[in-house]
């Protein structure tokens, strides 16, 4: 049955007991007045009369004239009213008889007969007026017992449906509130169970009302939120074991720490370098386990952005320290739930280097000598006393001339790089235009540019001073930034190469840069890629390149006195600038 019926039902029947015994009590209570109200007309006026005519026979016996005619007068008029009011059985036969013998009084007190007759009929009277009393007071004491028993039934009535109603509606206030909050609390209680993730969580209710229908839909939430929970935790399981394989595996060591900067997790290689196990380390405070382990600690210092050697003397090992903080997305407050520290082994690059440097500084050397001997050879040549040369030759011999001066040129500067690579630079300063080094910076990357079809735009402010540069390393970096440039440009894309002056807290400067519109570079690596051995974590870049350009060419602007920068939008293009101070 459902509850609303249920509690129409009630609620009516409670109605139904309360207008009842409204009912039954009224009716009651007006009978019992009706009939002592019937009692005080019927019996007592009787009573009254029969009263009054016995007072006015006593007076009757009275020789006094006055009383005597008074005493009549009452008796008739106290007879009249008894005519008019007999009601009981008896009663009748007694008035008349009263009557009778006050009509014979009457004329037997008129005619002045003998006075034994007179006493006999007011005996006679008397005695049925005591009759009359008799009957009245028997009628009486009959009603007032009737109305007695009539009150003690009603009484009983209602005492039986006052108790019976009283039990049902006890038995209502019992099983009512129970009946409607114990559902709703089992409802509460169940909800709060599935706000706690308790998805088998079910209501048991019976069906048929309201709360079965409640339950039913209840269990079906619960169940496909089960569902829902069950497939989605195993997937995540699943992705959470893939991405711990991935970590466990790359080449790289990783640590993870959470806000609080306990250690969430520590790959295969982090384990190593560390020399602690990974139940050493995770779920533990980080600068607690750092008080026992140099490198933990080296790594969550602050500063140090230089590479970091490990290793015994003879295998060496450099790592670059870099720190991710990881944050929540903007849509969810971008609050910061920690931080990943990346080893990135740079050993194979430090080698590789220490080769080319090697590399570079032993083929200097060795062209140095065969080049000034051609250079020698070419003077010879040039000698009219060995013998003369056509116009066409010396041509030929002037083209030698000058590659052979840059041949030179170029070792010189190929020494020089390996000498920066060692750390010992030495400039040569003298006062250059800003045109010259640009001219020859685009002489160098013509060959490169023309191979992707790029476009060289060179655009110069008017009337630029002349900067006190070595050309050499100036160009070099010019260059650094131009093939940088062309390798991130399109096939057929277009390069700007600027100059213009500018002043900072009081100096001059000539600014030069290179603008692309390549892939461009995200905010978080733009202070980076300055740093040696420091590449883009993107496999397209890392191809070809070593990491090294960007800082060799921050070494030779700031030896100069210059300042280099980069501004770049991800997906827009990048423009690498440096400035010079003007002589
Ligand atoms: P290399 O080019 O040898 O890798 P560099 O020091 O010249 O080393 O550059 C460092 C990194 O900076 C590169 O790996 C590359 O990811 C990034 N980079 C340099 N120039 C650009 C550019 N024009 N556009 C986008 N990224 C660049």
């Amino acid at each position: 049955m459902k509850i609303k019926t249920k509690l129409s039902l009630g609620l009516g029947f409670l109605f139904s007991v309360i207008l009842l015994l409204a009912g039954l009590g009224t009716y009651y209570t007006i009978r019992l007045a009706g009939e002592a109200k019937e009692v005080l007309k019927n019996n007592y006026e009787s009573l009254e009369n029969a009263k009054n005519m016995l007072r006015a026979t006593d007076a009757l016996l009275l020789s006094d004239s006055a009383s005597y005619l008074l005493a009549l007068k009452t008796f008739e008029t106290s007879l009249q009213r008894q005519l008019n009011n007999i009601t009981e059985i008896g009663e009748q036969g007694a008035t008349f008889t009263i009557k009778e013998n006050f009509d014979l009084l009457k004329e037997t007190l008129t005619a002045k007969k003998e006075q034994g007759a007179t006493n006999h009929q007011i005996a006679v009277i008397r005695q049925h007026l005591y009759q009359l009393t008799d009957i009245n007071l028997q009628a009486i004491i009959r009603k007032s017992q009737a109305a007695q028993n009539a009150a003690e039934r009603v009484s009983m009535y209602l005492i039986l449906i006052g108790s019976f109603s009283t039990l049902i509606t006890f038995a209502f206030i019992l099983y009512f509130p129970g009946y409607i909050a114990n559902p709703v609390r089992e409802l509460t209680e169940s909800i709060k169970q599935i706000a706690n993730r308790n998805y088998r969580q079910r209501l048991h209710f019976k069906a048929g009302n309201e709360f079965g229908e409640l339950a039913d839909s209840f269990n079906q939430m619960a169940q496909k939120l089960d569902e829902y929970e069950h497939s989605n935790l195993a997937q995540i399981m699943f992705e959470k074991r893939r991405i711990e394989a991935i970590i466990n595996n790359m080449s790289d060591a990783i640590i993870g720490l959470d806000e609080n900067r306990t250690i969430l997790f520590s790959n295969h290689e982090a384990t190593l370098l560390l020399g602690l196990t990974e139940a050493d380390l995770v779920g533990k405070y980080a600068p607690d386990v750092a008080l026992q382990n140099d490198l933990l600690r080296h790594l969550l210092s602050e500063n140090g952005t230089s590479p970091i050697k490990i290793g015994s003397p003879e295998k060496e090992s450099y790592f670059a320290k870099e720190v991710v903080a990881i944050q929540l997305p903007p849509t969810e407050a971008g609050k910061k739930i920690g931080q990943v520290i990346i080893l990135k082994n740079i050993t194979q690059f430090r080698e590789l280097d220490l080769a080319k440097t090697n590399f570079i500084a032993t083929i200097s050397h060795e062209l140095k000598t065969p080049i000034s001997s051609v250079k020698l050879s070419l003077k010879l040549l040039r000698d009219e006393r060995i013998g003369s040369l056509n116009p066409e030759q010396q041509r030929l011999l002037e083209y030698i001339s000058e590659d052979s001066e840059r041949l030179l040129r170029i070792t010189g500067e190929l020494l020089n790089l390996a000498q920066v690579e060692t750390g010992n630079i030495q400039l040569h300063y003298r006062p250059i235009h800003p045109k010259e080094i640009i001219n020859y910076a685009c002489q160098t990357i013509q060959l490169q540019a023309a191979q992707k079809q790029v476009n060289l735009e060179v655009n110069l402010s008017e009337d630029l001073p002349p900067v006190h540069t070595d050309l050499e390393k100036t160009a070099w970096v010019l260059v650094n930034f131009l093939s940088n440039a062309i390798r991130f440009s399109s096939q057929a894309g277009t390069i700007y190469i600027r100059a213009s002056y500018t002043t900072s807290q009081g100096k001059q400067f000539v600014c030069f840069s290179v603008q692309d519109f390549g892939r461009g570079i995200e905010a978080r690596y733009k202070d980076r890629i300055f740093d040696k051995f420091f590449q883009i974590p993107d496999a397209d870049a890392l191809k070809g390149g070593t990491g090294l350009g960007l800082a060799i060419s921050k070494e030779f602007i700031t030896a100069q006195g210059g300042d280099i920068w980069v501004e770049s939008q991800l997906g827009a293009g990048s423009t690498f600038s440096f400035s010079l101070p003007v002589v």
